[in-house]
């Protein structure tokens, strides 16, 4: 059976584009140790990541839906590594 790119869940697509969106403005940050990712908490990143989704959405997404992308990501990642020990 032939799979195509086409064929994979777009909102997989649109996650993994959001999070390299998050990435850039340095909104997250993958931890060093194990590679989880962080939510830094910094609300210019943040401003940033959300300017970035409304003026340069993916193809055939449009502008609402690339930062509904970016917020759910957000919500999905923590702002400590699970696998850090907590700070004194
Ligand atoms: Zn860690």
């Amino acid at each position: 059976m032939l799979m195509t790119k086409e064929r994979l869940p777009a909102i997989r697509t649109l996650r993994g584009w959001a999070i390299s969106v998050l990435q850039d403005a340095g909104a997250i940050r993958e931890c060093e140790d194990h590679g989880w990712m962080r939510d830094r908490a910094d609300p210019h990143a943040r401003e940033r990541a959300f300017a970035i989704a409304r003026q340069d959405p993916p193809s055939g997404v449009s502008p609402e839906a690339a930062a509904a992308a970016i917020a759910e990501v957000l919500d999905s990642i923590g702002d400590t590594c699970p696998e850090c020990p907590p700070p004194d």
